[in-house]
């Protein structure tokens, strides 16, 4: 698994009108409203900088990458199975090959 690891903020912030206190997690120190009330624009009072694993921006680039404008694989894509073509291809992903089979099905 290839799970990047992102520093994120951790913000916790006190709602100056009704007292509410709650803490959420921001890629950087941002005002946020209050989720009990709804006043605007409250500033974190303390953040810390975390690290979390960022699996959303993982699937989302697997999720977009085929060899689609590659010739040389292209053109063992239209002879080999996918079994044999994953095969000599070993650093390509199943993912890669579905993905890869669903733009082509599409056009
Ligand atoms: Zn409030």
């Amino acid at each position: 698994m290839n799970e990047a690891m992102v520093m994120t903020w951790l913000n916790y912030y006190e709602c100056p009108r009704c007292e509410y206190i709650w803490e959420d997690q921001w890629d950087c120190q941002v005002d946020d409203d209050c989720p009990a009330c709804g006043c605007r624009h409250i500033s974190p009072y303390e953040s810390k900088d975390i690290e979390v694993v960022n699996k959303n921006n993982c699937l989302q680039s697997l999720s977009q990458s085929n060899f689609l404008d590659d010739d040389e694989k292209m053109a063992d894509f239209e002879i080999l199975t996918k079994e044999e073509f994953l095969t000599s291809y070993s650093y390509l992903t199943e993912q890669e090959y579905d993905n890869t089979k669903r733009e082509v099905e599409d056009d």
